[in-house]
């Protein structure tokens, strides 16, 4: 089986575009290293994927799917410069689904054939017509052959899938997503791979004093995220601990945002460790009570390192239509006990005073708590395909 994949030319702009291809490559040969008899090679413009036969279609089209900077693709017949080999592969394409009307669509990348574009159209379509019986249909056709005139063949397929866009994982360097078991974070650590960067994952939980199901769900969303980047590194930090002392010393309406401080101040020094240049969470202005403005500010102060929130503008329900087709979203939904929610009052503040704040934290030894924190935090690394594991 063969298979083009295109991606966005813009997106991949000038001097880059070579290297961006390359690592594009590199990853279609991640996404698909436990397959049998997978070649990739990077062509003009576009990438040409190679599978054995034995493959199940059903098997490799996700995996092509799941790698960011496809634009699209398709399974294609490959044929040479010749114009009646280019119409048998038309015709068998035709025949692979039934289907009630048709289109070609031809394209000349290699503007040098002798035959143009409308011409091979009209040639190859007028062949499929007369093999297949079925009517040329320009408007609203069942079936659009899409026939591509390269430089030293020609491509004939029948499908144009689209891929996830974006540009591919690796080429923007490292941050670090506060992962949760909720809906968001998933998402917002998506958005960052999809611009490019790997995203290793920090996760707080408050176990033993919770049981074990926000951890579970932490490891469950970090394995469905490393099928898009391959190899992933997520940090299991306990921080009941941190809770309890927080709850002891400081006042209830400040507890929320007072855990996040801490939470970004652990995350910070994991992220100096994984050289990540910043932090992603999944806020959404306005969604809760401690995603207020106010609460951004008093929150970020606490650290230097930029915080990364893609979801900022997001509606709820165009984020949960984003984590349906990432697939995170039936993990998500699972029941569980997030830390955030121990010892949390009624009403959290919602506008919280950076003094009162400072005042709070004046009561706890800060660099003890965050170190005893890193201290006991635990690592698990990730792969996909998963026996790449063996390999690290
Ligand atoms: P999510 O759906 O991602 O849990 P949320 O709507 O529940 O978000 P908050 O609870 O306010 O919102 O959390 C905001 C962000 O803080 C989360 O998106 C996540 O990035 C981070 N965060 C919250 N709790 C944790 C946690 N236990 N571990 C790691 N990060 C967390
Ligand atoms: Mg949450």
């Amino acid at each position: 089986m063969r298979v083009i994949v295109r991606y966005h030319e813009i997106a991949l702009k000038g001097r880059h575009r070579p290297f961006f291809a390359q690592k594009l490559a590199d990853n279609l040969r991640k996404a698909t290293s436990d397959l049998p008899g997978i070649g990739v090679r990077p062509m003009a413009g576009r990438i040409a994927l190679t599978a054995s036969d034995g493959v199940p279609w059903a098997d490799l089209r996700p995996r092509i799917e799941s790698v960011f900077g496809v634009a699209n693709f398709s399974r294609v017949r490959e044929v040479p410069h010749d114009v009646e080999a280019a119409k048998q592969a038309a015709i068998a394409a035709a025949r692979e689904r039934p289907v009630t009307s048709f289109r070609i669509t031809t394209r000349r990348s290699w503007k040098l054939f002798p035959w143009d574009s409308i011409q091979l159209d009209r040639e190859i379509g007028d062949a499929v017509r007369k093999a297949t019986g079925l009517p040329v249909d320009l408007d609203e056709p069942d079936l659009t052959l899409f026939v591509e005139v390269l430089k030293d063949r020609i491509l004939v397929s029948s499908e144009r899938l689209r891929g996830p866009g974006g540009v591919p994982v690796g080429v923007s360097g490292r941050v670090l997503a506060l992962l949760s078991g909720g809906i968001d974070s998933p998402v917002a650590a998506a958005r960052l791979m999809r611009r490019g960067c790997t995203v290793h994952l920090v996760s707080f939980h408050a176990f033993p004093l919770q049981d074990r199901t926000m951890l579970d769900k932490a490891k469950a969303l970090a394995r469905e995220l490393t099928r898009r980047q391959f190899r992933t590194r997520l940090f299991l930090v306990p921080f009941g601990p941190v809770q309890q002392t927080i709850v002891a010393s400081c006042p209830a309406p400040l507890r929320v945002v007072l855990y996040r401080r801490f939470m970004l101040r652990i995350a910070e020094q994991i992220a100096a460790r994984c050289s990540a240049k910043a932090l992603v969470t999944g806020e959404s202005l306005g969604q809760v009570a401690s995603q207020t403005l106010d609460n951004i500010l008093t929150i970020g102060e606490a650290i230097r390192l930029p915080v990364l929130r893609p979801l900022i503008g997001m509606d709820k329900d165009e984020i949960t239509a984003e984590a349906q087709r990432l697939g995170t979203f039936e993990i998500s939904t699972l029941p569980d006990q997030d830390c955030c929610q121990l010892f949390v009052p009624r009403g959290p503040a919602t506008a919280s005073a950076l003094d009162e704040v400072h005042r709070a934290e004046g009561a706890l030894d800060i660099p003890s708590l965050v170190s005893e924190a890193l201290a006991s935090c635990e690592i698990e690394h990730l792969a996909f395909p998963a026996v790449l594991s063996h390999a690290l």
